[in-house]
């Protein structure tokens, strides 16, 4: 389990990632990829780090999900319930 973590974060401070990308390179399901982003952010914070978030957006009217706490993906834009949603993406920084 932490070595997955750390795995994670060793990646996300090369190069910015969405989950998709992490759940192939790190071989977990997308869903627990989720699990972990929660974690690692908390545990970033004990180190001064960062888990730097680009948020979801939508891709129909620009809608940006920037008050979203949970790190799953939302299902439709709650401004024009289009169901187009970018994925957010990751980056851990000092
Ligand atoms: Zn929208």
């Amino acid at each position: 389990m932490s070595t997955i973590r750390q795995q994670i974060i060793e990646l996300l401070q090369q190069e910015e990632l969405n989950a998709i990308d992490i759940s192939q390179m790190v071989s977990v399901r997308e869903k627990e990829v989720y699990e972990h982003l929660a974690h690692i952010s908390l545990s970033l914070k004990a180190k001064n780090q960062k888990l730097l978030i680009d948020p979801y957006c939508c891709l129909s009217c620009g809608y940006v999900f920037r008050d979203r706490h949970r790190f799953t993906r939302p299902g439709r834009c709650p401004k024009c319930k289009g169901g187009h949603i970018r994925m957010a993406t990751y980056r851990v920084v000092e």
